[in-house]
């Protein structure tokens, strides 16, 4: 008795061919070639058969264990793997786990993080060429890059976290406008940063040398000024530029539109909410561009507090039509733009009054919205409860119309001589700083005026505190008057 390792060449092929193809049981053929294996584990002594398939690491067949006689004869295919006898690589498996499908796997990885990596820098050059300056920037481009100075500023104090760490609130009301925000100053005010965290975050969408057309996870990646920063105080420099509602450089049109788009967002935001609570439609698929431009069309006569119920008031009635008439959720959610319509012309009109809701607990004033209406317009609370018009703004800001500047030279240098002295000292080139103010008058005023005179950099800005003084308003800003 000899075992199937034991066997010589001959030997072999002539019991395979028993053991495969004769009538005989497989006891019978065991017996017949003196060979001692249990019937079942025949196929497992079997030496390895090659194949007609190459290792294409080393170029030589591979080789797969025998079949045992049943799957041979039923032409049962599957199983197996075909393994390469010098390097152990296996073909017909989910994955190869040998040295050289591990270091080629590894190098594919290393390859496609040096691409990434790559257009990374080179959409991060391109961008580059822009490079912009604070005093160039539209009031959409203060607010948004104001927001990232305020709540998104990195512990290195030269970049920003992505948005999706701001944790308590979010970064605007809705992800679609958060993408259309960075969207708007990304190329621009905003870079990527260089760093490896970006990488695979932004990818090409067709060509690798197309650096305009990408893909990229907006509230993932991380952003730097496109600016070179060279000084210590650039966060707090930008963040007094950026909050200084200029009238001169923005037009109250401008300044309104900012205002309504973000109310209509905030409005969305809420629609959705309630589209959700109402099972109406759970993942926002059926708010196309009407309903969006139905919404934004409350904001030109109502607050968001007050849209917040008017938007209560129909999803109600329509979830209610919907439950009667059982009709599709889409159908329901597509009535929507002409409920808005009927509903605002009555309550336009004065025959329905509208009433005015909370801020929902569940939705928290985005930083956007908190930037806009505390550091911008500085109206607060009043951003969600009053509707967007100008007349609130004239309650918080001074406009130029308001102010004559002669007179009220003319009134300073007659009150206060020592700081009107100043002003014919410097004429426009006003600068405070270089001169100690001394007055004679010790009141509480001339305190505070001495301080504005020193903080003031032109003689205008200091009129304006001046004035802001006098009529006890609490914040500056001038609006020109053809802008009014
Ligand atoms: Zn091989
Ligand atoms: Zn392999």
């Amino acid at each position: 008795m000899k075992k199937i390792s034991e066997l010589s060449i001959e030997e072999i092929e002539s019991f395979r061919d028993d053991y495969y193809n004769s009538d005989l049981t497989v006891k019978k053929v065991l017996e017949k070639h003196c060979i001692d294996c249990h019937p079942s584990s025949v196929a497992k002594e079997l030496p390895f058969e090659v194949t007609e398939e190459f290792c294409h690491y080393c170029n030589i067949y591979l080789e797969t264990k025998a079949k045992n006689r049943s799957d041979y004869r039923s032409g049962h295919c599957k199983g197996n793997p075909f393994i390469c006898p010098k390097c152990d690589h296996k073909e017909n498996i989910f994955r190869c786990n040998c040295d050289n499908c591990n270091d080629s796997l590894e190098k594919e990885k290393k390859f496609i993080f040096k691409t990434n990596q790559d257009f990374l820098n080179n959409v991060i050059t391109f961008q580059k060429e822009k490079e912009f300056e604070l005093e160039s920037m539209t009031l959409k481009d203060k607010l948004i890059y104001l927001t990232f100075l305020k709540y998104l500023i990195d512990d290195d104090k030269k970049s920003f976290k992505p948005i999706n760490k701001l944790s308590d609130i979010p970064f605007s009301s809705t992800q679609g406008y958060s993408f259309d925000l960075i969207g708007y100053i990304l190329g621009d005010i905003l870079r990527f940063d260089d760093k490896s965290y970006n990488i695979g975050l932004v990818i090409p969408r067709e060509e690798q040398d197309d650096y305009k057309n990408y893909s990229y996870y907006p509230i993932k990646c991380k952003y730097v000024p496109n600016i070179d920063i060279y000084s210590e105080d650039w966060i707090i420099e930008s963040i007094n530029y950026c909050s200084k509602l200029d009238f001169q450089n923005e037009s109250i049109d401008e300044v309104i539109d900012l205002w309504k788009e973000i109310a209509s967002n905030e409005l969305l935001e809420f629609l959705y909410h309630l589209l959700d609570k109402f099972n109406l439609d759970k993942n926002e698929e059926y708010v196309g561009d009407a309903i969006k431009e139905s919404i934004r069309s409350i904001t030109e006569n109502f607050s968001v507090s007050q849209g917040y119920s008017i938007l209560w008031y129909i999803i109600e009635k329509i979830s209610a039509k919907k439950q009667e008439t059982k009709m599709s959720r889409r159908y329901a959610v597509n009535m929507i733009p002409s409920y808005i319509a009927s509903n605002l012309s009555k309550r336009i009109s004065g025959e329905w009054q509208t009433k005015s809701y909370k801020r929902n607990y569940n939705l928290p004033q985005s930083a956007i919205s908190l930037t806009y209406f505390n550091d911008i317009l500085k109206i607060g609370e009043k951003g969600f409860t009053e509707k967007p018009s100008i007349s609130i703004l004239r309650e918080y800001h001074i406009f130029e119309e308001e102010i004559n500047k002669d007179v009220l030279i003319d009134e300073v240098k007659e009150l206060y001589p020592e700081v009107g002295e100043l002003f014919d000292l410097l004429e426009t080139d006003f600068n405070p700083e270089m001169y100690e103010i001394v007055t004679s008058k010790d009141d509480d005023h001339n305190k505070a005026l001495k301080v504005s005179a020193l903080y003031s950099k032109t003689i205008d800005d200091f009129l304006i505190e001046y004035h802001k003084m006098k009529t006890g308003k609490k914040y500056q800003t001038i609006i020109t008057e053809d802008e009014v």
